[in-house]
């Protein structure tokens, strides 16, 4: 069984589902959470087939790309059998990537199934190599647990893209450091500017800012840049260094546009549909998908939320405001 493809309002074809599994995590990054996070009842979660579900609707409706996040979503109870449900998507040759986004933190363990079940390439968040910075920044993370969990990553076979959030102040000084990391480990890697996510609470995420217009500066100073045509539908633009042949990847949503390019949506682990990471609207799947055993209500309501799509965000950190901020935090939405 398929269904038509999804095109939106502006013509973009969403071929992108990335897809929150828990709003909980082991770490609390300054950046993602406050300290003391309340964090959803479990019963207001979607079961692991409740998502298989939903993910394999959307699949039938043209998602080819599966990104699996939170939270920390290696922390789900049971995260494997999800894989293990997507991973015959895969075999069927519907779904052409499974990947994740994840801390780095539980890879020990979970690599090798991972790797078994089709998973190629991973992204796994590291913003320092200094573990004492690593605790400070993570609050409740461990360096040394993380560089084994890319180890083992490695040695599964997986692919691995570091994601740095560019923090002024804090990670500035390590520029170098990660990038010479990265091309020693043969990892790839992106920054990420930081968004005005979740509530600014104690940590003013305008003091936090380091655009990476400065960041690229920073590095043309050392190698020679090499803008690269790649896209991938996303904020990410790429160069190559050309001294050391490495591609870096930067996530600027604040300094570039890359709306017009947009083929992702954004489910959380309530079955809420975000269509755009800048906006507040979103489409509750989870009453659809209670509603009735067969496909049918689910598959209008993912049609009218997809024909809701913006044509853009509304972040901009211009002057000395945060405009267009977000009161729900990223480990909601998922990044
Ligand atoms: N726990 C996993 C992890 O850390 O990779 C997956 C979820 S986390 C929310 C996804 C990504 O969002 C991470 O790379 C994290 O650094 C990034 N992130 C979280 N809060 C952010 C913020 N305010 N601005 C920019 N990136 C942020
Ligand atoms: Fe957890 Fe990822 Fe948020 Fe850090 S960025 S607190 S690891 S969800």
């Amino acid at each position: 069984m398929s269904s038509a493809p999804l095109i939106d309002p502006f013509a973009r074809a969403i071929s992108y589902l990335r897809v929150s599994v828990t709003d909980r995590c082991d770490f609390r990054c300054t950046y993602c959470m406050t300290e003391h996070m309340s964090f959803l009842p479990k019963a207001e979660l979607l079961s692991l087939e409740e998502l298989d579900r939903l993910c394999s609707t959307f699949v039938r409706m043209g998602v080819e790309k599966l990104r699996i996040t939170g939270g920390e979503p290696l922390v789900r109870k049971g995260i494997l059998t999800f894989f293990e449900a997507m991973a015959r998507h895969l075999a069927s040759g519907a779904l052409k990537e499974l990947t994740l986004t994840t801390n780095g933190s539980q890879l020990r363990r979970f690599a090798k199934p991972l790797a078994d079940l089709g998973v190629r390439r991973i992204n796994v968040s590291l913003d320092t190599l200094d573990p004492a910075k690593f605790a400070q920044i993570t609050r409740w993370g461990r360096l040394p647990q993380v560089l084994d969990g890319i180890a083992a990553a490695r040695e599964a076979g997986l692919r691995v893209k570091i994601n740095t959030v560019a923090l002024k102040g804090f990670n500035e000084d390590e520029l170098f450091s990660l990038i010479d990391w990265c091309a020693a480990e043969d990892h790839d890697m992106t920054f990420i500017e930081v968004m005005p996510m979740g509530d600014l609470g104690e940590e003013d995420r305008l003091d936090q800012y380091w655009p990476l217009r400065d960041l690229r500066t920073r590095l043309a100073d050392r190698f020679t840049l090499t803008e690269l045509a790649e896209r991938t539908g996303g904020p990410a633009r790429y160069v190559r260094l050309e001294e050391s042949g490495q591609k870096i990847g930067f996530i600027t949503p604040l300094t570039h546009n890359f709306c017009e390019s947009c083929n992702r949506v954004r489910l959380t682990c309530t079955g809420e549909l975000y269509m755009c990471l800048g906006q507040e609207d979103m489409a509750d799947l989870r009453a659809p998908l209670r509603s009735s055993l067969d496909d049918a209500a689910l598959e209008t309501a993912i049609r009218a939320a997809i024909a809701r799509k913006p044509k853009g965000h509304d972040f901009d950190y211009s002057r000395q405001g945060v405009k267009g901020q977000m009161t729900r935090h990223m480990s909601h939405t998922g990044g």
